[in-house]
C-alpha cells in the first residue's frame, strides 16, 4: 500500500477556526487527535491537508464492521510458496513516522479499536502479535480518528476507554462566508452561486431532525457547485447534486424542491 500523500501538493483546506494550530500542538506532543463531526464537513480534507503541510506520509483507513485488527496492522501472505509477511496501514505509518487516519472509527470492531489502545496512550507501541515485533512510534508518528455524532446509537459509541485517550476537536458546518469560500476554492464557481447554495444548505439544514436523517454537506454543494459550471440548470443541478441525495421520500423532496426555487 502506497501512502495517499505521494507528492507534496498541499490540498486546499479552508480552516473555520484554530483547528491548524490544534492538530499541530497534538502531533508535536504525540497527542493522538479525535476529529467528530458530520459527514462531509472536511475532515478527511483537514488532515490530509495537515499531513502535506507537515510532510508526513499518510494512511487512510475507512473503517467498517468487518475490520479486523490484521486489516490494519497486517498479516502473513502466501505467494511464491513462502509466506510473507505484509504490514498493513497502521503498521506503515508507524514504521514510516506518519499519519494513520481511521475514518468512522466507531465502525470498526471493539476488538479492533483495541489494538490503538498501546499506541494511543504515553507508551507509543505496536505489538505485532503474529511476528512477535513490538514497534515504538518515531515523535512524528500520529493516529487521527474521526466519527460522525449523529450516526452513533447505543452499541456503536466509542468506548470511553479508547475514547479518553485523544485529544478531540468538533467540526461542524462552516460559517456562510468560509463555506462560500470553500465552494470558490474547490470548484472556482462564481460568488453569487456560491452564496446562492451556501443559503440552500442552511435552510436545509434548518430543517434537519424534522424531515432529514442528515444535513446538507459542503461536500454536496460542491457537487452542485461544479454541475452549474459544467452548464446545467441550477435548479436542476441542485434537485440531484443536493435533494436527492438527502431524501427518499419523494414528498420531502418536493418540499425541499421549493426552497431551492425560491433561492434561484
Ligand atoms: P468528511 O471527511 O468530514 O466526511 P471531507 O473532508 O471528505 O468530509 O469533505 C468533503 C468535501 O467537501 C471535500 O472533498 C471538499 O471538496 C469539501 N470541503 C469541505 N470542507 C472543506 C474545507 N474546510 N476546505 C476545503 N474543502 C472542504
Amino acid at each position: 500500500m502506497k501512502p495517499d500523500t505521494p507528492n507534496l501538493d498541499i490540498p486546499f483546506y479552508q480552516p473555520a477556526g484554530d483547528e491548524v494550530d490544534i492538530f499541530q500542538h497534538a502531533w508535536k506532543n504525540r497527542l493522538p487527535l479525535l476529529i467528530k463531526g458530520p459527514t462531509g464537513c472536511g475532515k478527511t480534507r483537514f488532515v490530509s491537508h495537515m499531513a502535506a503541510r507537515l510532510g508526513l506520509p499518510l494512511y487512510t483507513v475507512a473503517c467498517h464492521d468487518d475490520l479486523t485488527a490484521s486489516d490494519l496492522v497486517g498479516r502473513h501472505l502466501i505467494g511464491d510458496g513462502k509466506t510473507m509477511w505484509c504490514d498493513g496501514p497502521l503498521t506503515r505509518a508507524v514504521r514510516e513516522g506518519g499519519i494513520c487516519y481511521l475514518d468512522e472509527v466507531v465502525e470498526a470492531r471493539k476488538d479492533t479499536t483495541v489494538v490503538l489502545h498501546p499506541l494511543a496512550d504515553d507508551r507509543r507501541v505496536l505489538p505485532i502479535d503474529r511476528t512477535g515485533e513490538l514497534l515504538e512510534a518515531p515523535p512524528s508518528f500520529m493516529l487521527v480518528v474521526s466519527y460522525n455524532p449523529g450516526y452513533q446509537n447505543l452499541l456503536k459509541g466509542m468506548k470511553p476507554s479508547t475514547r479518553q485517550r485523544f485529544v478531540s476537536l468538533r467540526f461542524d458546518f462552516p460559517r456562510p462566508e468560509q463555506e462560500e469560500a470553500v465552494l470558490i476554492g474547490e470548484t472556482a464557481c462564481a460568488p453569487d452561486l456560491a452564496k446562492r447554495l451556501v443559503a440552500i444548505a442552511n435552510a436545509l439544514r434548518a430543517l434537519k431532525d424534522r424531515d432529514l436523517e442528515e444535513a446538507a454537506s459542503t461536500r454536496l454543494l460542491v457537487y452542485t457547485a461544479l454541475l452549474v459550471k459544467d452548464g446545467m440548470d441550477p435548479v436542476a443541478a441542485s434537485r440531484v447534486g443536493i435533494v436527492e441525495s438527502l431524501t427518499d421520500d419523494a414528498d420531502v423532496a418536493e418540499g425541499l424542491m421549493e426552497v431551492v426555487a425560491a433561492t434561484f
